[in-house]
């Protein structure tokens, strides 16, 4: 979700500068995809979940920059069914899926944390 997150102030801050643009988009999705690869393939569930969030918070930025539906109909959607409607939605829709997805690792982590600690050979500090 943080990552995520980055995309639109980066889109807009470097709107007339492509090429820093799309390597800084680049890099920090290159550094999540690093970090989701790490996290080990006990929480697939989880991670596929981060990448529905990842999908939603996309198609949201891909509606309200490109203002679907509302090019194709100009004041049609002007109350209801705007690309920043959409865009809410489809925020919330990442938000909730990123939380399911938290609890989803935190679960995981809990129930390895004895293989955890045989591994790392100390108690869980709390
Ligand atoms: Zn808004």
């Amino acid at each position: 979700m943080i990552t995520s997150l980055f995309v639109p102030p980066i889109y807009y801050a470097f709107l007339c500068h492509p090429t820093a643009r799309c390597l800084y988009i680049s890099a920090i999705t290159a550094l999540d995809l690093v970090a989701i690869v790490t996290l080990g393939w006990g929480a697939h569930i989880a991670l596929m979940l981060e990448a529905v969030m990842g999908v939603a918070y996309a198609s949201g930025v891909g509606v309200y920059v490109g203002r679907i539906p509302e090019r194709w109909r100009p004041g049609e959607f002007d109350l209801v069914g705007h690309s920043h409607q959409i865009f809410h939605v489809l925020v919330l829709v990442g938000a909730l899926t990123h939380y399911a997805a938290m609890k989803m690792l935190l679960d995981w982590r809990l129930r390895s944390m004895t293989s955890c600690n045989a591994l790392c050979g100390a108690g869980f500090v709390s």
